[in-house]
């Protein structure tokens, strides 16, 4: 890093972990606690609720495993289903591809409806296949809410309706883990049965928590369950939490920092949160059309609020732009991932973000790209996002 660098730490642009607010980091400092004492109890229960209240769960219930989002996804699928069961799956981003993978190690069928990177759900497909499946087989649904990799929100609210007309019985689950605590998320209203996120992105925290939201219909799917699990045997930790506790050593700081998330969120209130996610992305979508550039997405409608994934112009390579940006700038930017690796470049805006903020990323994303020949103006993205920024406040967020 040059000199001038040395004393500053830029924030990240990476869609997670995300940049953790001062209080957040402080609220995870605690001292040692005996975890089957009330003093845990009463840490863990604002947690728990607080996680309710962001993921919309008018019932069912939180649980909170030492892990990250992939343990989350070993956790939802291993605690409701059994040997031979079948998985409804679209493929349209890594991240998607790797939820189906989990599932196969598991020995679970998978039916993957392959999509184009770029879309989201495809809901009319999935609404076949379940009509399709005369006997039952299918016993859950799997979809991504929003694709880190390619930039694409997926229509929750239109996959509970395609699995109603369908008139299917099998589990919704849902990974959120980039778009909980950052975008409308609706657990009740779409008729989620689990939800999975992370600690260390929408809510700001560092690694380690896997965040999960379980229905009463996935509650009860887990009675007659018979994949093996044992570390993540949620009936166990249902069995522990009644009782106040864990079946084991808690991750006690991510979880005291977990309901200072929670209440930081709430204090900007949450509808304002997602406005100003929405706001970040919509000043992002603004800057890269102002370079002339694509983004991944294939239309507004799919443009996630947290992640903009950009295409780069034809013959230069993302990979370069990335580790320009880290090695000169000193800043993070994300790179693609799977079938876009050295073609897009991902911007990551979830989390503890402002307009300066995302201006200054704006702005050394500029700079990257005048550095690497590409033809790019400079200030053709920043001006359009400044524009937007200044005469946008205030707005509501895309439901
Ligand atoms: C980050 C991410 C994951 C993986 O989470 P880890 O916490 O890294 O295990 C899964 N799904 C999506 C959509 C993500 O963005």
């Amino acid at each position: 890093m040059t000199a001038h660098q040395a004393f500053a730490q830029n924030p990240v642009f990476i869609p997670g972990p995300t940049n953790m607010p001062e209080a957040l980091r402080k609220a995870c400092d605690v001292p040692t606690l005996d975890h089957r004492s009330p003093a845990f109890a009463r840490m863990l229960a604002p947690a728990l609720a607080g996680v309710k209240r962001v993921m919309g769960m008018e019932s069912g219930e939180v649980f909170l495993l030492p892990a990250t989002g992939t343990g989350g996804w070993e956790a939802a699928i291993a605690n409701t289903l059994s040997p031979g069961d079948r998985v409804l799956a679209a493929r349209y981003g890594v991240f998607s591809a790797r939820w189906i993978d989990l599932c196969q190690r598991f020995g679970l069928e998978v039916e993957v409806l392959d999509t184009p990177w770029g879309e989201g759900l495809p809901l009319e497909r999935i609404e076949a296949a379940l009509r399709a499946d005369r006997t039952g087989r299918i016993k859950t649904v799997l979809a991504t809410h929003n694709e880190t990799a390619t930039g694409v929100r997926s229509d929750i609210a239109g996959l509970r309706r395609a699995m109603d007309r369908a008139g299917h019985e099998a589990l919704m689950m849902v990974d959120g883990v980039s778009s909980i605590a950052s975008m409308p998320f609706d657990f009740s209203g779409w008729g989620v049965d689990i939800a999975v996120t992370g600690s260390q992105k929408g809510f700001m925290l560092p690694p380690g928590l896997a965040i999960l939201g379980l229905s009463d219909r996935a509650l009860a799917a887990m009675e007659n369950a018979r994949l093996p699990r044992t570390y993540f045997d949620l009936k166990d930790m249902r069995r522990s939490m009644a009782a106040g506790g864990y079946p084991y050593t808690p991750p006690v700081g991510l979880i005291a920092g977990l309901a200072a998330s929670v209440a930081m969120l709430e204090d900007e209130g949450l509808a304002a949160v997602h406005a100003r996610h929405y706001r970040l992305a919509e000043g992002v979508r603004r800057a890269v059309a102002g370079w002339g550039l694509s983004t991944c997405a294939a239309g507004p409608a799919l443009a996630s609020d947290t992640v903009t994934a950009v295409l780069a112009p034809e013959g230069c390579d993302a990979n370069a732009f990335v580790a320009r940006a880290a090695g000169t700038y000193g800043m993070a930017f994300g790179t693609g991932l799977g079938q876009l690796a050295g073609k897009a470049f991902r911007i990551g805006h979830l989390g503890m973000l402002s307009d300066p903020l995302m201006l200054a990323g704006l702005a050394t994303a500029e700079m990257v790209m005048a550095d690497l020949g590409w033809p790019v103006r400079l200030g053709s993205g920043v001006v359009a996002a400044q524009d937007f920024y200044r005469g946008a406040l205030p707005l509501a967020a895309a439901a």
